[in-house]
C-alpha cells in the first residue's frame, strides 16, 4: 500500500521545529518509522489525522550519546542495536543495554529508536522499565523552549504521552547511579525471540549489610501503563533484604498489579507468573548470585 502523506527531511532542529508548528496535528515525527509506518498501513484510529511525516533521521545531535558530570545523555534518535553495543551504557546502565538487546529482531533494533520506543508508550515497550528505575528524564523541545520531565510522568495512558504536537524528545538523561546498585531485568514474551512482551520487570537495589538502603521497582506490560511501585518501595526501605522479603514483596506487587488491572482472562496466568519471575529477580539481587 502506498501511503498517502507529504514527507519531509528537515536538516537540523530549527527547521525541524518550525515544520512541526506548522503542520500542528497533522504532522508526525517519524524517526526508525517500526511503529508509525504499520499503524499508518493499518489506518490506526490514533493516526487518521495524520497529513505529513517529518523524518528526524539527519539531525546529528539527536544521534549522540554523551557523557555528562551528572550522568548518560542519549539522543532520542539513538537506536536500540546502538545501545546494546554501548560500552558506557553496558557498564553503567546494564538494564537498558538488556532491554534494548530484547528488542524485536535485529533488522528491527537498527532502526527502531529509545524516544520512538516511549513516545509509542504502548503497554509493552521494553525500555521503558530499566529507564523507570534509573529515574530517566526526558529533554523536551519546541519554539517556547526547552523543559524536562521524569518519564514516570510522561507517560499518560496507553499510547499516549504529555508531549504537545509541536513538541520533540531531544535526549534522555540517565542521572549517574552511586556504587553498590545491584540491578535485575526480565522479559518473558510468548517465544525467544521478536517477541512482544507479556511481562517485563526491572529491579534496582542499593543493599548494605544485607539492609535494603534503596530499592526501585518498574514493571511493563502488566499494568496499563509501565509502572514504579513507589508505595512499595518505601515499605521496604530499611528492612532486612531476606527470603521472607523477597516473598513479601511479590505478593505485594501481585496485590499492586490487580488493584490496577481488576480481573482479567489472562490474571490466572499472568499474576503467578509475574510473582513469581519478580520472586526469582529479588532473590538473584538478594544474593549476589546473577
Ligand atoms: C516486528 C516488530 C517487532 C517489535 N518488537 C518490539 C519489542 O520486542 N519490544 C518493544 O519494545 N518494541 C517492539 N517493537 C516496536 C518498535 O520497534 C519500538 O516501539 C520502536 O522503539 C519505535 O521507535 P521508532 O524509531 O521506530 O519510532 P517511530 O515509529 O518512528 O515513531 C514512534 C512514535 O514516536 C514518535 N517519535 C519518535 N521519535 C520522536 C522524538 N524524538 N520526539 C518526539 N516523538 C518522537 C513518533 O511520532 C511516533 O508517534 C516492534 C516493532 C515491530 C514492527
Amino acid at each position: 500500500m502506498i501511503l498517502n502523506v507529504e514527507y519531509s527531511c528537515p536538516q537540523n532542529l530549527k527547521e525541524l521545529l518550525e515544520q512541526l508548528a506548522h503542520a500542528g496535528e497533522t504532522g508526525k515525527i517519524i524517526a526508525g518509522g517500526t511503529d508509525v509506518i504499520p499503524a499508518l498501513r493499518q489506518r490506526s484510529p490514533r493516526f487518521v489525522r495524520v497529513k505529513k511525516l517529518i523524518d528526524i533521521r539527519k539531525i546529528d545531535e539527536l544521534h549522540r550519546v554523551e557523557q555528562t558530570e551528572k550522568g548518560l545523555s542519549i539522543g532520542s534518535g539513538v537506536t536500540f542495536s546502538e545501545i546494546t553495543r554501548h560500552p558506557v551504557i553496558r557498564e553503567k546502565f546494564p538494564l537498558l543495554a538488556q532491554a534494548a538487546s530484547r528488542v524485536g529482531s535485529v533488522q528491527i533494533r537498527n532502526r527502531a529508536t529509545i524516544a520512538g520506543n516511549i513516545v509509542n508508550n504502548a503497554p509493552c515497550a521494553d525500555s521503558v522499565p530499566p529507564l523507570l528505575v534509573y529515574n530517566a528524564n526526558l529533554v523536551v523541545l519546541s519554539n517556547n523552549g526547552e523543559r524536562v520531565i521524569p518519564v514516570a510522568e510522561f507517560l499518560a495512558a496507553p499510547y499516549r504521552t504529555n508531549l504537545q504536537t509541536d513538541e520533540i524528545v531531544t535526549r534522555i538523561e540517565l542521572p549517574n547511579i552511586a556504587a553498590g546498585y545491584r540491578g535485575e531485568f526480565y522479559k518473558l514474551g510468548r517465544r525467544r525471540a521478536v517477541a512482544i512482551s507479556r511481562i517485563t520487570l526491572a529491579v534496582l537495589a542499593k543493599v548494605e549489610n544485607n539492609t535494603i538502603e534503596d530499592i526501585r521497582i518498574a514493571s511493563g506490560a502488566v499494568t496499563p501503563v509501565a509502572k514504579r511501585f513507589f508505595d512499595l518501595e518505601k515499605n521496604v526501605i530499611g528492612k532486612e533484604f531476606s527470603k521472607e522479603l523477597c516473598i513479601h514483596l511479590s505478593r505485594e506487587l501481585g496485590k499492586s498489579v490487580m488493584e490496577i488491572t481488576g480481573l482479567r482472562y489472562s490474571s490466572a496466568y499472568k499474576l503467578p507468573v509475574v510473582q513469581q519471575m519478580f520472586y526469582q529477580l529479588l532473590r538473584r539481587i538478594e544474593t549476589g548470585n546473577h
